[in-house]
């Protein structure tokens, strides 16, 4: 789960991080009366969506007086942000955040994240940070270091000094970085984070540091148990139908192809998707419908892929273990006549009362196609979105 920046500076608060002095506003009106009540002589407009590169695209905007804040926020305020990380819609401009600026001397690099391959929580930094962290990545990592945390000796202080050296900090700023980097860890743990990023971390004219960008990723399996996380849940930046999804039990993604998918188990979601590849067709979606599938579930199934309207054809794919396929053809015949399927559906049902499953399909007279195996439900679904 995401949250939004303004949300992620009041954690660091919390936690002593140093953020700019700043409060979010909704409308240009605050926005003016922000800038107004932080005082100072200049100010930065920051639209609130749940991506990075905003700076490059114009959702970051430096305004000299409090009238400009209100200028920028009306130019802001219910557009749509299109950034490299957004995809072609964008995503919605509900809030901004207005601060004070600071002079900047040099942008850091610094992050905090999961290492799936030493298993450990690392650190990410670079005397190198800003909008084009990824340039540097890609061409010349060497300035970029990284300090792998040991979980049962936690963050050390040599490490935190470690990173200092590397970012060509000195005297004070040696502690005030390590407070931060304690800071990190700490929230990084006490909230399930899975990704924290400073981006940019800056060292001011007088050499102090703040975090001006701040990016807060949490494990979407532990956000139940952290109420306050939840709380700072904002639908509006998600994709429309994984929220309908999650409503429903269902693990839905959307893809790129025309042919949308239904299965039982992710693990058979993910091979249906690699065979109907193999034969020639483009999945439309990963959707898993879970293991105690009701019609209910199959009807909202059918719904969410029919949403999307590059579907041309959709394979259901079932395997009853503990479903029995009887039940599931029931409710597939009941979602496609409730959600008039146009499109053409081909069913391959296996397992537990398959016969009878099978038998429920045929002759239906609708636009069903009963499979008996899964390479031959494949190809047909790849033909019959061909001839669409
Ligand atoms: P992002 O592009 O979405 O990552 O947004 P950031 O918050 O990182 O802002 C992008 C860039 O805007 C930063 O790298 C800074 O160069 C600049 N910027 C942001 N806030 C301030 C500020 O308070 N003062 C100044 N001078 N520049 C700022
Ligand atoms: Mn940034």
């Amino acid at each position: 789960m995401n949250i939004h920046e303004y949300q992620a500076k009041q954690l660091f608060l919390h936690y002593s991080i140093p953020v700019p002095d700043g409060k979010q506003a909704t409308t240009p009106e605050s926005a003016e009366q922000v800038a107004k009540e932080l005082g100072g002589d200049g100010w930065v407009v920051k639209a609130q969506v749940h991506a990075g590169g905003r700076g490059k695209v114009g959702g970051v905007k430096l305004a000299k007086t409090p009238a400009e804040v209100a200028e920028f926020s009306r130019g802001m305020l219910g557009k749509r942000l299109v950034t490299k990380q957004t995809g072609a819609e964008g995503l919605p401009i509900n809030s901004l955040l207005i601060e004070k600026t600071y002079p900047i001397k040099r942008e850091l690099y610094l992050s905090v994240l999961v290492d799936r391959g030493s298993e450990r929580i690392i650190f990410i930094a670079s005397s190198a940070g800003g909008m084009d962290i990824e340039t540097v990545a890609h061409e010349t990592p060497e300035q970029i270091i990284s300090v792998p945390v040991h979980p049962a000796a936690g963050l050390q202080g040599y490490q935190c000094r470690k990173v200092a050296y590397a970012l060509g900090l000195k005297g004070s700023q040696i502690k005030a970085l390590g407070k931060i980097m304690q800071g990190l860890y700490d929230l990084f743990l006490a909230k399930d984070a899975s990704q924290i990023e400073i981006n940019p971390l800056i060292e001011t004219d007088n050499g102090e540091l703040i975090a001006l960008d701040a990016k807060i990723n949490f494990d979407d399996n532990a956000v139940e148990v952290h109420p306050d996380i939840r709380a700072m849940k904002d639908a509006d930046q998600e994709d429309e139908k994984e929220n309908k999804a999650q409503q429903f039990g269902l693990n839905y993604i959307t893809l790129e192809g025309n042919i949308g998918c239904m299965v039982n188990g992710a693990g058979l979601a993910m091979a249906t998707m690699d065979l109907v590849k193999l034969k020639g067709g483009q999945p439309a979606n990963f959707l898993d419908v879970g293991g105690g599938t009701s019609v209910e579930k199959v009807c909202e199934a059918f719904k969410l892929i029919l949403s999307d309207h590059s579907v041309k054809a959709v394979l259901v794919n079932i395997f009853g273990g503990i479903v029995q396929c009887d039940i599931i053809a029931a409710g597939i015949l009941a979602a496609v006549e409730q959600v008039h399927v146009a499109v053409p559906v081909v069913v391959r049902l296996e397992g537990t009362n398959a016969e009878q499953g099978r038998a429920l399909l045929s002759n239906t007279g609708l636009n069903l196609y009963a499979a008996d195996d899964l390479a031959h439900a494949a190809e047909q679904v790849v033909a019959l979105a061909e001839a669409a």
